[in-house]
């Protein structure tokens, strides 16, 4: 079938389907390790010249996670992907096949706590590190000089929602020759129009919006078939980063409702930051997609969509935060994100526990900030639930 011209829900459903010998209906999953040769010439010559349909081991390339790769690059428009076994795989694997001693990569501060953790970890073996404001394009100007070798940040930031420029940030990375590396997750592939944004490198954590269902960990790089085959591959496969072919597969589906999904979600995001917005128990309120927000045009012109997440600050620091919490009775209280149920999560004390005081409070995290990841509910149950926590 040709998927060329195809909107993003067909593609979501078709694109990268590969049929068996049988024409079987459903995605196959390929549990399996290893293939099996013919002779010992076929070997040979698969492990000189591996091509398309050529599997070797399952570290290497799979044909279910090949089906998984090309469904997720035909939605986020890259030539190619490569899935890995996290989130967290991806941004080191797409972070470690680019770098060695003496580069440079300019990251905005506001960043998912493991991505900092990572950022510490290569400056041990001679990375340079440049954090910046990540909406402030001055300071984007001013820390990318020749010779950068990547800038990385979250299109939009975990967990104050902060929506950064791609397309400015781009155009300063480009002038020094600078890859972008864009983590996506909070934009995720239907609302990600990163790539004509001037993204080079799309990275997603699949465990949230794409899996959907908060059952498996996931990751994947996108990007040009030159950087994702001879660039992100060859560090990944001999370094372990590859998916399980299981979880390819539970993501290959997933994919096939994430348009459905994500927007219901956006939806009932967006009536329940209407609803709860000038709530008395709260000092602010934070979502994309509403007037108030600094860059609510950006978030429209980047994204279309507030997206699925609001963050809210409680009066009355962590203790309110937490009655908050302990009071929801619908709304589950964990840390994954993108699930079809709704979940809490207080970052202070969780996601972003492992920071001094000074950094959270450089970054927005007051203890009374609680997160919120809209789900699949009837977004009037929500609201209720949210309403008689807040009391
Ligand atoms: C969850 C998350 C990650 C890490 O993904 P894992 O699948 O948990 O490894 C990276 N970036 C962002 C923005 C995330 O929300």
């Amino acid at each position: 079938m040709t998927t060329r011209n195809l909107h993003k829900r067909s593609l979501a459903v078709h694109a990268g389907t590969r049929r068996s010998q049988y024409g079987e209906m459903a995605e196959a999953m390929f549990m399996t390790q290893g293939f099996v040769y013919d002779t010992a010439e076929q070997a040979e010559a698969r492990f000189q010249q591996v091509g398309e349909d050529e599997f070797i081991y399952a570290r290497y390339g799979n044909p279910t996670n090949r089906m998984f790769e090309d469904r997720i690059a035909a939605l986020e428009g890259t030539e190619d992907a490569f899935a890995t076994t996290s989130g967290m795989a991806a941004v080191n694997g797409a972070l470690m096949a680019v770098c060695q001693s003496g580069s440079h990569i300019v990251a905005a501060r506001a960043l998912f706590g493991s991505n900092l953790y990572l950022l510490d970890v290569m400056q041990r073996f001679g990375v340079e590190v440049t954090l910046v404001d990540g909406t402030d394009l001055a300071q984007w100007r001013a820390a990318v000089r020749p010779g950068t070798t990547a800038v990385f940040f979250e299109s939009v930031s975990n967990p104050t929602l902060e929506v950064i420029d791609i397309a400015a940030v781009a155009e300063i990375a480009h002038e020094h020759g600078a890859l972008v590396m864009v983590d996506n997750v909070f934009a995720t592939p239907v609302f990600s129009r990163a790539v004509e944004q001037g993204a080079d490198v799309v990275i997603y954590s699949t465990t949230k919006h794409i899996d959907g269902a908060g059952r498996a960990l996931g990751g994947v790089i996108c990007g040009a078939r030159q950087f994702v085959r001879e660039v992100a591959e060859p560090y990944l496969k001999h370094s372990g980063g590859a998916i399980s072919p299981f979880n390819a597969w539970l993501m290959l589906t997933g994919l096939t409702t994430i348009d459905l999904r994500v927007r219901a979600m956006a939806d009932s995001a967006r009536s329940i930051a209407e609803a709860l917005r000038g709530h008395d128990r709260l000092i602010r309120l934070i979502y994309p997609g509403l007037p108030d927000h600094p860059q609510r045009d950006l978030a429209m012109a980047q994204m279309g969509s507030g997206g699925t997440m609001i963050a809210m600050e409680v009066a009355g620091g962590k203790d309110a935060a937490f009655e908050m919490l302990n009071r929801l009775d619908l709304v589950l209280i964990s840390n994954n994100l993108g699930d079809a149920k709704t979940i809490v999560t207080h970052p202070a004390t969780t996601t972003h526990q492992r920071l001094s005081d000074e950094e959270r409070a450089t970054l927005g995290i007051t203890p009374g900030l609680v997160r919120l990841s809209v789900g699949l509910e009837d977004p009037d149950d929500l609201i209720a639930d949210l309403r008689q926590a807040l009391g």
